[in-house]
Formats: C-alpha cells, structure tokens, sequence
C-alpha cells in the first residue's frame, strides 16, 4: 500500500511520523474519513472544506491549497488501485516539543490513506440496529466544539467502550442539556408522522457530509425535514429511527435502550431513503482518474 505522506507517496513500510507529533502526544489535529463509489471519490469537495474548517478552528494551517488537497486524495486513490473504499485524511500539528504550546510545531503532517472499507455486518443492514444511551456526555461545545473533527476521539471512545459493553455496536450521546447530540460516530435522524428529523449541529453533533445528503435527497424525494431539538423521548416514540455516516452510510435502528422503534423493523421512510442514497454515491463525486 502506497501512503501520501507531506508531499510524497511512501511505502507503508516507509510512512512513519515522529513521536514527538503532536498528533500522537495531544491528539492535536484533525481529520476526515471519506468513501470512494464506483470510481469517484464521494463528495470529496465538501469533505476537503470540511477538513479546513476543523484546522481553522485549531488554528491549524495546512500548508497545501484546498485544490491540492483534493489532488492528492485522487493520486493516492490511484496509486492503490482504489475505485471503491475508504480513505482517512488526517493534518496533525507536526513535531513539536513535550510543551502543549502548539506554536512551536512548524510543519503539519499531511496523511492520506486509501483502503478497504470496514462495515457494519450487513444482516445489520436488514434488521436494523440496538443501540443504548450512554452516561458520557458529548462533548460541551465551548470546550471542544463537537464540529471539529479532531484527532481527540476519546469523548467518543469513552461512549463506544459503552455501547460495546452493554453488547451493542453504536450509542447515543446526550449533550450536557441532555438533549440528544449524535452517535459516537454517526448522525442520528428520526421520522415522526412523515417528518423527519434530526438534531441541529448546535446541540452537539458533527456536521456530517452524509446528513447533509440524506437531507437533500429526503427533500428531493417529496419528505419535510427538520433540524429539531430532540430529547429521548422523541426517540423512545419514533416511527422510525435511522444513523447516517461515510462508514454506515444509512442504517435503520430498531431499539433504544431496549426499547421498540416503531414496529422493530427498519421503517419504509429509511427504506426509501436507503435505495435514493445507494443511486445518489453513483454520480456525486470526483472522478479518481489522471490530471
Ligand atoms: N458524528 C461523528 C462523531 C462522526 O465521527 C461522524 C463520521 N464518522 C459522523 C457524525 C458522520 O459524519 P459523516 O457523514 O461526514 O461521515
């Protein structure tokens, strides 16, 4: 596997980063994980200038143009012979010293990797999903802003070390109002009545790339959508419940804490909107081909 690493494609053997990375002592950085579908890479534009607003931030600055960036996914892409799978961008702040003072770190380290993708279980896929709320809050937006995609995960690792342990694959995390935030790694939606809805990004969730599409296509398709203050009683009394993400894509949860969503089955709203999004990654992206 051929690895992009700060301006040059190295053998994995060869991509290696220093242990004084700031990345690895703070979790100081940011990053993105995109999907690539039948030779494009999924909307690689919105996820580059996701990546960019993340640095700004943390006041973090890449030193490559959006433009480049974008390049240099597609090379990487080509170089492993990638036209469907998954890529990981991460900028850490660069080689510092044992100090925080993040000033002190000249050269951020630029990092594309274009791989297999890992999934869900696809009988996850028919059946829909458990999921359980989890007692780690979301991260308080004033501390770090749930819409920074940061290298520092472990609010989110804390709260998957919960769901796994209750015997479950995903959570729900709750903002510090307790208000339903996100999953650890995914968007959370609802439909209730024909309408759906899912929490606006000030509650505490990312500003993921794949809720933004799956709100688009709902409206394409005839449905009303709503960003919403949700609590969990509006998930415990869902018709119908579903994640969306680059990984999961869309996928129908069933039970909340062991409760029944709708009739405990994935609903025909999620249904639909599975089928539109499957045709949708088919022409909404970069094509992975030569300059
Ligand atoms: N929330 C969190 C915390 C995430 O890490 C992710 C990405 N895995 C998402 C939501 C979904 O975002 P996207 O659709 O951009 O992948």
């Amino acid at each position: 596997m051929k690895i992009y690493l700060s301006g040059q494609l190295v053998d994995e053997s060869e991509a290696k980063v220093s242990v004084f990375d700031h990345g690895l002592l703070y979790g100081d950085g940011v990053f993105e994980g995109i999907r690539a579908y039948h030779g494009r890479v999924f909307l690689l534009k919105e996820h580059v200038d996701r990546l960019y607003e993340s640095a700004k931030a943390i006041a973090l600055e890449i030193p490559m143009t959006r433009g480049e960036m974008a390049r240099a996914v597609v090379e990487t892409c080509i170089a492993n012979g990638i036209s469907s799978g998954y890529i990981r961008l991460v900028v850490t702040r660069g080689v510092g010293t044992l100090g925080l003072n993040p000033y002190l770190c000249k050269k951020p380290e630029v990092i594309i990797i274009a791989a297999a993708i890992q999934l869900y279980p696809p009988e996850l896929y028919e059946t829909g999903m458990s999921v359980v709320t989890v007692g780690t809050v979301r991260n308080h937006p004033e501390a770090i802003n749930p819409r920074i995609k940061s290298l520092n995960y472990l609010n989110n690792v804390m709260a998957k070390i919960e769901a796994i342990n209750s015997g479950v694959l995903e959570c729900i995390m709750l903002n510090p109002q307790g208000h339903v935030a996100e999953a650890s790694g995914d968007n959370i939606f609802i439909v209730k009545n024909g309408v759906l809805k899912t929490p606006p990004v000030w509650c505490g969730a990312l500003d993921g790339i794949t809720r933004r599409a799956v709100m688009g296509i709902a409206e394409d398709a005839g449905y009303a959508v709503r960003e919403d203050v949700l609590q969990r009683y509006d998930l415990f009394t869902a018709d119908e419940m579903f994640l969306t993400g680059t990984a999961a894509e869309v996928i129908a949860v069933t039970t909340v804490d062991r409760r029944t969503i709708g009739d405990g089955t994935p609903g025909q709203v999620t249904l639909d909107l599975q089928r539109h999004f499957k045709e949708y990654v088919k022409v909404n992206g970069t094509p992975i081909q030569a300059n």
